[in-house]
């Protein structure tokens, strides 16, 4: 006789399962290796570690989002389909607007695609994705979460790509996706524009998303090539340039690609505060990102020229932070920086090449100079 849920469940003979058995039947598998996102808690006067803009923006700006924000009706759902803030978007990227895919921050983005390009390959237990080490942890967690195989490729001596192990991990890995950071994070330069290019043309089978949550601070941007190749796609936020607690990013991508992704999409995953704050960011906040943006640039050749000052080494950066080198291991740099009240990230935990680096954001004026007198007695 088959028994059936209920019948077991009111059956007393059964014992009790501990909640830690249970949960470990559930559970997939991929998730012991994981480890829940945890930032630095404790009081620090200083905190360089999340590539948040520095706090600059105007007294009158602050008030037009609040104005923005305030809904003209607590009862009701957000638009679901975000239609002005895509209107916006598409505007600001010269896309259509059905080629904007909109997220609770591109991190939102990057958690729908993988959900919905998840069909293993023919004889594959799982799809696959590639991407660079170093780069955006994101990546990596949202793919293991949903079961993805993730192949990471060290990036080159100057943290550019490499072209022949790339063309290796695709033709081997036969991923679906790509994840490729221009600017990169953590390593803060831009890919160069014919590696792309090559990159891009040996993965015909895949999406290959060009994360640009950095372009901002660019000296250029790789969007054109979503014209020359159908299986392009670019991220974007406003997350870096002042904007973080809105928790806004977007794809631009191929209107069947968006169509198919936006079935994924909880309905209502961006709150409208953040559409219509957003919508004002992208259509009358222009200047005062540009001044945000510039004042970031200064700081980047200022404050990378004294590092390399302290005997420290800074890879060329086109993002709003520093990728530096120590001569001391940087798991004891941090440290010392911490106890003194700045906070920064270190990539100790990669090992090899990664043991002596730091990413340090580019704060207000004041922080710098902190963070350059702690690191004088520091590194
Ligand atoms: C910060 C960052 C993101 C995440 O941006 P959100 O829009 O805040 O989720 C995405 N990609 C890269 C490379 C980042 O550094």
């Amino acid at each position: 006789m088959r028994r059936d849920n209920t019948a077991r469940l009111l059956d007393d003979a059964t014992p009790p399962r501990d909640g830690d058995a249970l949960l470990a039947a559930l559970l997939r598998p991929e998730l012991a290796e994981l480890r829940a996102y945890a930032p630095e808690s404790g009081r620090f006067d200083v905190r360089l570690d999340a590539n948040e803009a520095p706090d600059m923006l105007s007294e009158a700006a602050q008030r037009r989002l609040a104005e923005a924000m305030a809904p003209r009706s607590w009862q009701r759902y957000p638009d679901a389909r975000a239609l002005e803030l895509r209107a916006a978007i598409a505007e600001r990227c010269d896309a259509d607007v059905d080629e904007v895919l909109v997220g609770c921050g591109s991190d939102d983005v990057i958690t729908l695609l993988l959900t919905a390009l998840g069909r293993p390959r023919e004889g594959a237990a799982a799809a696959t994705i590639v991407t660079t080490s170093p780069s955006f942890v994101m990546y990596r967690t949202s793919a293991r979460a949903r079961g993805f195989g993730v192949i990471e490729v060290p990036l080159d001596e100057d943290w550019d790509l490499d072209v022949a192990a790339m063309r290796r991990a695709i033709a081997v890995g036969r991923p679906n996706i790509v994840f490729i950071a221009t600017p990169n994070n953590p390593t803060g330069g831009v890919m160069s524009e014919a590696r792309l290019d090559a990159v891009i043309a040996a993965a015909p089978d895949a999406l290959v998303v060009l994360d640009e949550a950095y372009v901002d601070y660019a000296p250029r941007s790789a969007i054109a090539l979503r014209r020359r190749y159908p299986n392009v796609a670019v991220l974007r936020t406003l997350s870096k340039v002042g904007f973080a607690a809105l928790r806004v990013g977007w794809l631009i991508g191929p209107a069947a690609l968006v169509r198919e992704v936006d079935k994924a999409r909880p309905p209502f995953n961006l709150p409208a505060p953040s559409q219509r704050a957003a919508t004002v960011v992208l259509r009358e906040l222009g200047e005062e990102v540009a001044r945000v943006v510039d004042f970031v640039a200064g700081e980047r050749t200022r404050v990378a020229a004294e590092l390399v000052a302290l005997g420290l080494e800074v890879a060329p950066s086109a993002a709003n932070f520093l990728w530096v080198g120590t001569r001391r291991p940087a798991a004891e740099v941090h440290r010392a920086l911490a106890d003194r009240g700045v906070l920064v990230r270190s990539f100790h935990a990669g090992g090899g090449r990664l043991a002596n680096r730091l990413r340090i954001s580019l704060g207000l004026r004041a922080e710098n100079d902190r963070l350059l007198a702690e690191m004088a007695r520091s590194r």
